[in-house]
């Protein structure tokens, strides 16, 4: 029998269009973050009594945390429009050069994925970024000039999973550059509570905080297992979601008291079994699973490390007592 398993790092379409209409509209719904919520509050306030566009901004973390929902809230909020593209959209200069003519003085552009955009779009922005121009070359060969032409000034709003991967030049033209943290459970909790009110479900505080607990501190995972949830108590338990029923859903979507989902639990177990547990290099690893060494190091390490199950050291990673002690394993006595 296979695994009913849930990949946290993936949403189909349905989730897509549920976490769209969920999506946390004003600073009243964005919980959590109280740091750069400050900040970006006083980034917008004083650009507005200033009449100025507000300063570019990079807000970099992992998938799910709120980079997208917070892109819509500030553009909300300095009262303009939001354009959204991402880096694998946006694949040619023209491109980018349609949408930085259509618009209009002091809206947003979101860039999600920023790291993907090529080289050539990528320094397109520089000027764009800095004098709210752009550097058009016109015809080819020695007769080839540029003419600059200028922009409506806008906010660059860039969200990334890797900001290793940003080149430094263009980091540093970011006025603002966020990182956003993992969410305590507590948080986690209360965005489950609210979007129960907005889907018209009943769900407990227990309830709630036992799913918020096993969200990898990220509200979109928080999310997505609370619709598995409900679906599940509807159809097994009369559409009571109490802890108990909580606890079965979640166990049958392969998800443990940490968490953890399949593909975890799968990094742990194959550095345990074929590299006694490290010490082992990103690239090692990454060759084992099969997986690009960026995701392994943005994506699934950052909560593995959180909790304490992974350590990054100069010798590479090494898995911790408190994971063996986690998947029933015996700790090798020579470590
Ligand atoms: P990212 O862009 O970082 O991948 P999103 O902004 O798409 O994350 O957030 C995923 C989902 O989680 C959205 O439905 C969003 O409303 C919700 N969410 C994220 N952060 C918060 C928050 N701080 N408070 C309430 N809901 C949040």
């Amino acid at each position: 029998m296979t695994e009913p398993i849930i990949n946290t790092q993936h949403n189909d379409v349905d989730e897509e269009i549920l976490f769209t209409s969920l999506r946390a509209q004003n600073w009243a719904e964005f919980l959590g973050q109280d740091t750069i919520k400050k900040t970006l509050q006083i980034a917008i306030e004083a650009a507005k009594q200033r009449q100025e566009t507000m300063d570019h901004a990079l807000l970099y973390g992992p998938p799910g945390l709120g980079k997208t929902t917070l892109s819509h809230i500030i553009a909300r909020e300095l009262g303009v429009n939001i354009r959204v593209t991402s880096g694998t959209a946006l694949t040619k200069t023209g491109d980018l050069a349609a949408i930085l003519t259509n618009l209009e003085d002091g809206d947003v552009l979101f860039i999600d994925e920023i790291h993907r955009l090529s080289k050539a779009v990528e320094e397109t922005l520089y000027p764009a970024m800095e004098d709210y121009a752009l550097d058009i070359v016109i015809g080819k060969g020695p007769s080839a000039r540029t003419v600059r032409i200028d922009l409506p000034k806008f906010t660059l709003i860039g969200a990334t999973t890797r900001y290793g991967l940003l080149a430094g030049p263009f980091r540093d033209r970011f006025g603002l550059v966020q990182r956003l943290e993992f969410y305590p459970a507590e948080n986690l909790q209360k965005i489950i509570a609210n979007a129960a009110e907005k889907l018209e479900a009943k769900i407990g505080k227990d309830a709630a905080l036992t799913i918020a607990k096993r969200s990898r501190g990220t509200p979109r995972i928080a999310l997505k297992l609370f619709k598995r949830v409900r679906d599940y108590a509807q159809v097994e338990n009369g559409g009571e979601i109490n802890p108990a029923t909580v606890d079965k859903a979640l166990k049958m979507f392969a998800i443990d008291e940490l968490g953890l989902d399949h593909n975890d639990r799968k990094f742990l177990i194959e550095l345990i079994n074929k590299h006694s547990g490290g010490p082992v290099g990103l690239s090692t690893i990454a060759a084992t699973l099969h997986e690009d060494p960026g995701t392994i190091e943005e994506v699934i390490e950052p909560y593995l490390i959180q909790v304490g199950l992974l350590k990054r050291t100069n010798q590479g990673r090494v898995i911790s007592s408190a994971a063996y002690e986690h998947l029933g394993l015996e700790y090798p006595k020579k470590k």
